[in-house]
């Protein structure tokens, strides 16, 4: 076995978004940081992780408000998104030249109760996000990069933790970022890592219409408009037929997709957050006999809905309870308009990752141990990781 003698004040582990900005934090910061990344199977060679794979629409405040606790309240991740944008603009994204009203979008209450969420979202196309990537791994001058898988990460005494790459070597540091997106989990829980509270899962239901217009006046705000009330929300409407399914959980777990404008259907999702993943995966894994939870429906007229015993014993009765309101309500705003048949297809699922950092930071339960990006499980999203990226180098060196 191979170890290097070297020892890093900081070794960041993932060269996605999050990586990419916390080595440029650390340089700025004057340290010189260990970037490990294996890159994403099948992609070209540089380092972004997921970036070049996703939809590369960066969003802006109210998104990502998970962050606020972190830096101190709303106002300081508006500054700190602000701070991004320019960055990314004086190397060479114009794209990201925004005004301050648009970094700081807007979440608006409606007469009826419900907050609508609005966010400005800087979308780039596929040359640009390369360019973007390009440009941030350009600037990093003395960030010493090593295109490796790490398998496992240790604590070994108070001021040494390493990391065993997949060739045997071992890379040695103070302090460890792990910034290896959703794939961090793993690395993070063999580091003794325990996973904190976590964010809960959606459960609920997704209507679908044999037609566009139930939900004409909801589209005109936006493919994405988000509309919540008492933990409750709609959901991006999804392409009839078009669920992604993420495999090897046992459940299938609804995408992202947005209808496209030439179909003849339209669909709108609803989904409650209950507090306990766990809980809620335990319970619903008693549905699923085969390991596969399958898709069922029942009918919807109107605001009635015709809850079959098998959902409304599925879904819980808090969630039938707060789907029944929460209809009623959006009925009442004048933004979705029941016809007098539809069906009610379930379960809806959205997933959130595990949480591994503490509570207002991206220090986790091990010593030195910090996570950012994906692998923090404190936000999703393209901004989201870069932010998280330059703060938890900001706590690590502090
Ligand atoms: C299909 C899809 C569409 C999306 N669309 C959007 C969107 O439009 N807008 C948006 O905001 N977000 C979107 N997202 C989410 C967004 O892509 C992620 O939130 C973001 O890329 C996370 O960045 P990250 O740096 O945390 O992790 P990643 O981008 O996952 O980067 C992690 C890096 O770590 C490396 N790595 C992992 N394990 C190891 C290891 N053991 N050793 C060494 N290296 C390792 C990986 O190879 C990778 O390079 C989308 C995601 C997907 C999958």
């Amino acid at each position: 076995m191979n170890v290097r003698s070297d020892h890093h004040e900081l070794v960041i582990v993932g060269g996605g978004l999050a990586g990419l900005m916390a080595a440029a934090q650390a340089e700025a910061l004057g340290v010189t940081p260990l970037l490990i990344d294996n890159g994403i199977q099948g992609a070209h060679q540089g380092l972004g992780g997921f970036a070049p794979f996703s939809g590369a629409k960066f969003s802006l405040f109210p998104a990502g408000r998970g962050l606020s606790p972190l830096v101190g309240g709303d106002g300081e991740l508006i500054r700190r998104y602000a701070k991004i944008c320019r960055e990314f603009t004086q190397i060479g994204l114009s794209e990201f030249n925004v005004s301050d009203r648009q970094i700081a979008g807007q979440e608006t209450e409606m007469a009826v109760g419900l907050a609508h969420r609005n966010y400005h979202s800087i979308l780039l196309s596929p040359r640009r996000i390369d360019a973007l990537l390009a440009a941030l791994t350009r600037r990093l001058k003395r960030t010493r990069i090593i295109r490796a898988r790490a398998k496992q990460i240790a604590i070994k005494t108070e001021s040494r933790i390493i990391a065993v790459l997949e060739s045997g070597e071992i890379v040695c540091g103070r302090s460890f970022i792990i910034a290896a997106g959703r794939l961090g989990g793993e690395l993070l829980t063999m580091a003794g890592v325990t996973e904190t509270h976590g964010k809960g899962i959606e459960i609920g239901v997704r209507f679908g219409f044999d037609t566009r217009s139930p939900v004409a006046n909801l589209r005109k705000l936006g493919p994405d408009a988000k509309f919540m009330a008492d933990g409750t929300r709609t959901f991006c409407l999804n392409s009839p037929g078009k669920i992604f399914h993420y495999p090897g959980l046992g459940f299938s777990l609804p995408g992202g997709i947005v209808a496209e404008a030439d179909w003849p259907q339209s669909n709108v999702g609803i989904l409650c957050r209950l507090p306990n993943r766990k809980v809620e995966l335990e319970r619903l894994l008693q549905f699923a006999p085969t390991g596969k939870l399958e898709a069922f429906s029942f009918n919807g007229s109107k605001t009635d809905l015709e809850w079959t015993a098998h959902a409304a014993d599925l879904l819980g009765p808090d969630v039938v309870s707060r789907i029944n309101s929460f209809i009623h309500t959006l009925v009442e705003s004048g933004l979705i308009d029941l016809p007098s048949r539809y069906r009610v297809h379930y379960p809806l699922l959205d997933w959130h990752w595990p949480v591994f950092s503490l509570t207002d930071r991206l220090a986790t339960a091990a010593p030195r141990i910090f996570a950012a990006g994906d692998s923090s499980g404190h936000a999703r999203g393209l901004m989201q990781a870069a932010l998280t990226g330059e703060l938890a180098v900001e706590e690590a060196l502090s």
